[in-house]
């Protein structure tokens, strides 16, 4: 069971335009228990974007989506996923860094979500 925290921002994470700078970036708990509310830039970064976010301060995170739910979600990268899955690796699980108004930007890697892709394939088929 998943419930909202008193500011309204919940497990499964939201698209949203920063209120300050306008960026794209996604809103939403950032774990299943002992979460915080984080906001999230919405480009995925590669490896090199990463290790900038990681030396200028800036946490990263994985922005997953999960066909099942239809929905977004953000994890905190620890010290062990940075290491061992690297950005590009997992299917429909960008990493992204925590969102810093007017921040440098950084080396970005093609999304590794699905989700686009297949609407678009979808529209392809005949329709018959
Ligand atoms: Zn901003």
């Amino acid at each position: 069971m998943r419930k909202r925290n008193p500011d309204g921002i919940a497990r499964a994470a939201r698209a949203q335009a920063c209120s300050r700078c306008g960026a794209c970036t996604f809103r939403g708990l950032d774990a299943d228990a002992g979460a915080f509310a984080v906001r999230v830039d919405a480009y995925p970064l590669d490896a090199a974007g990463e290790l900038l976010a990681l030396v200028a301060g800036r946490r990263t995170y994985t922005l997953r989506w999960i066909p099942g739910r239809a929905r977004y979600e953000i994890d905190r990268r620890e010290s062990l996923d940075i290491e061992s899955h690297p950005p590009g690796e997992d299917v429909n699980a960008d990493v992204v860094a925590v969102h810093q108004c007017n921040a440098a930007p950084l080396p970005r890697a093609r999304t590794t979500i699905q989700r686009a892709r297949k609407r678009v394939m979808l529209t392809d088929e005949p329709p018959f």
